[in-house]
């Protein structure tokens, strides 16, 4: 596909420009995110040292993501507490996405750390509560020899171990190892085309909801999916606590991918490309059909998506990626990911900072050549009869035609920067809004730059102040025209307002 810019040589000043404005707090962080794609990371035991975390949020990270399925509470507290003094020492705010566990099978614990499941040796799965050795595998299921048949495949650690049942003696089953490999505490353990027959969301997970209320956090993922309805007992979990965080539902079971539509529909953030478990639940091959059609479902609904799993797998115990990862990265990006994420290779691997700046690095270098024009036209479905989804769509259109430096929304909840961003603009979508936590949240969401200012509800006022604000943080200048776009409450149409506004 031609980019744009080649399309179109108007779009040639497009190239992220900024201004520098020095003295006013706050403001030089804001310039350094030109970059549009944003970058999740998992914290672990590789990265939860502060200076660490310090160090990732200068590179780049724009949401901390903590695993409910592993560390303790007190361990997620103070990462939680940590990463928001960090942030606001200096003065670059994160959102926090807390993981919940989900019916996930995982197995025990490995006190001493990391085992080696040996190729051709034979492993016991055992249901007790003792700790795992090279041979005798613990998994937290009763049902187990109930549920495993002679032949069938077990795998472990998102995949990398794959045993096949040789015995089953009513209570425990006995494996002989077909792939071996690395294993320790809570990996995960995968029976694809085995129903386990475990609740979609546990009461462990109505806990972990609780907790990421507690604490503020910013976004919630659902794990294993299957189906629309699976996200109603957290959504009636967050009603109950009159809360608000958006969910975002973890399409990792082939059930999830055909129901995507009403998943999209239903997840009130968005959904997650988990490719981890997706990858042994579905063919290999068919992840990277499934990657854009995913994406692309998400793109239809204006919803946020991210892309996730072993997208810089290498960098694990390695410092610089492989080409295959990096164009991997570029792909997601090109499919049109709002973000993308990063597991292993900041929650255990050696080179957490590095992974970032990497992801970083990728993500500038791709982003000069979208498909935007498409996108535009193309990206959100224009057969609808949405007041939103036309408004901003003009507005995305005359950035192009008239030259627009910048789009600036101001926002409360954070929904019409999104339904502008879903559009994929080239220029950057100035999200003004005087709640931290729409924020934190619009961190997530791919071209959007959320800023904190006070301001008025008097419509005249609001568009001279979002020229104002325009200058403040650096996306416009003097003489300029940008856009803005705006919902105006009383006239419950959504998204209903744009103005091309020249700076003063
Ligand atoms: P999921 O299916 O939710 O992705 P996962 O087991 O694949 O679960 P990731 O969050 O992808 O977990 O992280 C990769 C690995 O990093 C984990 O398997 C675990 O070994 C380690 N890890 C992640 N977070 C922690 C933590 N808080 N404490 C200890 N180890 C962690
Ligand atoms: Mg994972
Ligand atoms: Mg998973």
């Amino acid at each position: 596909m031609i980019s744009p810019r080649e399309r179109d040589p108007r779009l040639q000043a497009f190239t992220g420009r900024t201004r520098r404005t020095e003295s006013i707090p706050g403001v030089n962080q804001i310039h350094s995110e030109t970059r549009r794609t944003k970058i999740v990371a998992t914290v672990g035991p590789a990265s939860w040292d502060p200076s660490v975390l310090e160090q990732m949020i200068i590179a780049g990270v724009d949401v901390f993501r903590l695993n409910f399925s592993h560390g303790d509470e007190a361990t997620h507290v103070r990462v939680i507490k940590d990463v928001r003094l960090i942030s606001e020492r200096l003065d670059k705010e994160v959102g926090i996405l807390g993981d919940l566990p989900g019916p996930k099978l995982r197995v025990g614990e490995y006190p001493q750390g990391v085992v080696d499941i040996i190729h051709g040796s034979t492993v016991t799965i055992t249901p007790d509560d003792v700790p795992g050795t090279e041979t005798l595998i613990p998994v937290d299921w009763p049902e187990l020899a109930q549920a495993l048949s002679v032949e069938d495949t077990v795998y472990l650690a998102d995949g990398s171990i794959r045993l096949r049942v040789v015995a089953n003696d009513g209570r425990t089953v006995e494996c002989e190892v077909e792939v071996g490999g690395p294993l320790s505490s809570h990996k995960g353990m995968n029976l694809p085309g085995v129903e386990a027959g475990l609740d979609s969301v546990s009461e462990d997970d109505l806990r972990w909801v609780e907790f990421a209320v507690a604490n503020q956090l910013d976004y919630i993922a659902v794990s294993f999916v299957r189906k629309a309805e699976d996200l109603d007992p957290v959504l009636n979990k967050l009603k109950e606590l009159r809360s608000d965080i958006p969910i975002i539902a973890k399409i990792e079971k082939p059930q999830a991918a055909d129901a995507v539509e009403e998943i999209v529909d239903r997840a009130t953030g968005g959904i997650m490309v988990a490719r981890g478990d997706l990858g042994i639940e579905v063919p290999l091959s068919k992840v990277p059909v499934l990657q854009k059609s995913l994406i692309g479902a998400a793109g239809r609904a204006s919803k946020t998506v991210i892309t996730a799993t072993q997208m810089l797998a290498s960098m694990v115990s390695a410092k610089r990626p492989t080409r295959a990862e990096v164009t991997d990265v570029a792909t997601a990006i090109y499919d049109g990911t709002d973000a993308i994420m990063l597991s292993e290779e900041t929650a255990v691997g050696e080179f957490p900072v590095e992974a970032v700046r990497v992801m970083d690095q990728i993500a500038r270098g791709t982003e000069t050549d979208l498909p935007y024009w498409d996108w535009v036209l193309n990206r959100v479905p224009q057969d609808d009869q949405d007041v939103s989804d036309s408004v901003t769509q003009s507005a995305v259109i005359a950035a192009y035609r008239l030259n627009l430096q910048a789009i600036v929304v101001p926002t409360a909840s954070g929904r019409t920067a999104k339904v502008v961003a879903a559009h994929r603009p080239q220029v950057p979508v100035l999200a003004v809004t005087h709640s931290v936590r729409t924020q934190r949240q619009l961190k997530l969401i791919f071209g959007v730059r959320p800023v904190v200012n006070d301001q008025t509800t008097e419509i005249r006022n609001l568009l001279y102040e979002c020229a104002d604000d325009a200058v403040r943080f650096g996306a416009a200048a003097s003489g300029d025209l940008i856009a803005i776009v705006a919902g105006l409450s009383d006239m419950k149409l959504g998204t209903n307002l744009f103005e091309v506004h020249r700076v003063p």
